[in-house]
């Protein structure tokens, strides 16, 4: 349910947090997120502090995804993985619907003619990155001093990862695999950190610090590059 205010359209969501803040997603939506007990006069005595800033993110936002590509399943299309672009090359006989051989995206032809080629995409990503994204799970947790019950690659609503705290489970979208490996870190870590912190407080970033000091390059990568990651 979205709501209102001036020309902003926004969704709300009370809950038990101290806090006010207000997102972008990545569908271009606004986000506000309040605690519980914020009367309607300070919500929007907050929306009107932060007018600017909204605009200004919104135009960003527009700028980044205007990079968006739509991508054809045609002989030489090119489709990212790991951060490289690899073309497309469609076969008659091959057991799987695709494989990556010989620097090439090998698609078995019936799936553009009668199957769905974009599946055929979603789960090549989902397998890949089930094996790639658990390790480096393994291998951040473990720096960090977590335990991590299960790891997902799935489709996800506008986001890059999500996570259940208490359960210890931790999800990425399998467009997470078009990154390159570099960045993919940077999501598992930025992910891992939310285990202990839900909000991007100066507590949480502190903790993506401790293991990846260089972490503001890639969040930055991510912000000019995600929007063009999709199939
Ligand atoms: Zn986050």
């Amino acid at each position: 349910m979205t709501h209102q205010y001036k020309d902003i359209t926004y969704s709300l969501t009370r809950s038990r947090r101290k806090t006010a803040s207000i997102y972008i997603e990545r569908d271009g939506s606004v986000s506000v997120l309040i605690p519980e007990e914020l009367s309607q006069a300070d919500l929007e005595l907050m929306l009107e502090r932060k007018r600017t800033w909204i605009y200004r993110n919104l135009v960003e936002w527009k700028d980044l995804n205007a990079t968006r590509i739509q991508r054809d399943y045609v002989n030489g299309e090119g489709f990212l993985y790991l951060g490289r672009t690899y073309r497309l090359r469609l076969v008659e006989d091959q057991g799987v619907p695709l494989k990556l051989k010989d620097g090439r995206f090998c698609l078995r032809a019936d799936f553009t003619r009668n199957g769905n080629p974009d599946k055929a995409f979603r789960d090549f990503y989902r397998d890949k990155g089930k094996e790639r994204i658990g390790k480096r799970v393994d291998h951040y947790a473990a720096r960090i001093g977590l335990t991590v019950k299960a790891v997902k690659v799935m489709e996800l609503k506008n986001r890059w990862a999500s996570c259940n705290p208490e359960q210890h489970l931790v999800n990425f979208h399998w467009k997470c695999m078009m990154a390159p490996p570099t960045i993919i870190d940077y999501i598992v870590v930025h992910e891992l950190a939310h285990l202990f912190h839900p909000s991007h407080t100066e507590a949480f970033w502190n903790e993506v610090d401790k293991v990846m000091p260089d972490y503001r390059e890639k969040k930055n990568w991510l912000r000019i590059h995600g929007a063009g990651m999709d199939v």
